[in-house]
């Protein structure tokens, strides 16, 4: 049985596209089952009702040398602590190349698309395998919540043709009112609590040369997608106070959480210390006003911040 799943912090591409990719697999004859590395976000549960699936189970403690496929990831800092101890036979990701190695050949499907959903449907397509009402409203929903519906820098025109392809399977009349409810989903935080918030969408990336152990500088780049981002901002001082605890437990050198204002396509990050002041005024060039740098249209985390810090924290000679 191959264990499918996305990645720690799961958002509703990490979700959908295990739920996605088993099924798929299984129809191709490959027994597979779908996991999760974690709870969902305020969007994902919205999304399964729509499509009428269970919320997959969190993945247990996998044996050393179990075999796994991964999806919506490749790098072992936002998967599951003993990756290195399993047998990664398959990834269906969209995101740069990390620090991935395997014991034996795998099958890898690694396109710079919008979504994982995307890659998704071409496998099926390239299957010759038609596409199930349920699975299509995973897809689209997928691409629509990692593009935000277009408006993101990641999206491809292979993403807004799978969408165009997808709704009427997925009997999705209004796509544009679809996504909008996925939004107002996503944003209805309620009394969630500010590390919660700040860990729902979240991940550690290694920065500097990994030839030099000693230069690599590990950070906590979080991120919230909403359409109501005075509430959030509301809740400025009580995510500060939960940035510096994460930073402490997790022994990062910095942590930034970002606002990003889906409907306006802005990105208010917030600012916890001189340290993070430094790096974002060096690396992006922006002005600090009330704890705030204000980060402009950069809504794209893996498109517009991580490649700036990348270059940033590891100058080319
Ligand atoms: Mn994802
Ligand atoms: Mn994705």
């Amino acid at each position: 049985m191959l264990a499918v799943f996305g990645h720690t912090n799961p958002d509703t591409d990490a979700i959908t596209s295990a739920l996605v990719y088993a099924r798929l697999l299984t129809r191709q004859g490959v027994e597979a089952r779908a996991y999760r590395l974690g709870e969902l976000n305020f969007e994902t549960p919205f999304v399964l009702r729509e499509a009428g699936v269970d919320v997959p189970d969190l993945l247990p403690t996998l044996e050393a040398g179990a075999a796994v496929a991964l999806v919506d990831h490749n790098e072992s800092a936002q998967s599951v602590p003993n990756l290195t101890e399993l047998t990664v036979m398959r990834v269906v990701d969209h995101h740069k190349l990390g620090d991935l190695t395997t014991a034996q050949p795998p099958y890898l499907r690694f396109e710079p698309v919008g979504s994982t959903g995307t890659l998704l449907l071409k496998l099926h397509r390239e299957a010759g395998l038609p596409v199930e009402r349920a699975d299509a409203r995973l897809m689209l929903s997928a691409i629509l919540s990692d593009t935000l519906h277009f408006r993101s820098p990641t999206t491809t025109p292979d993403d807004r043709e799978a969408v165009a392809f997808l709704a009427p399977v997925a009997e999705v009349a209004d796509v544009e009112a679809y996504a909008l409810a996925m939004f107002a989903a996503k944003s209805d935080l309620g009394d969630t609590p500010a590390e919660t918030l700040l860990r729902m969408d979240y991940k550690v990336f290694p920065f500097g040369d990994p030839t030099r152990p000693q230069s690599v500088q590990q950070w906590g780049l979080g991120v919230i997608e909403t359409t109501n981002p005075g509430y959030v901002l509301g809740r400025q001082a009580e995510l500060l106070a939960a940035m510096d605890r994460v930073r402490a437990e997790d022994g990062l050198n910095g942590v930034l959480l970002s606002v990003v204002d889906i409907l306006n396509e802005t990105n208010r990050t917030l600012v916890l210390s001189a340290t993070e002041e430094k790096v974002l005024r060096e690396a992006f060039g922006v002005e600090m006003a009330g704890g705030l740098a204000d980060l402009g249209g950069r809504i794209s985390r893996k498109k517009q911040i991580v490649p700036t810090l990348e270059a940033y924290f590891t100058p080319t000679a």
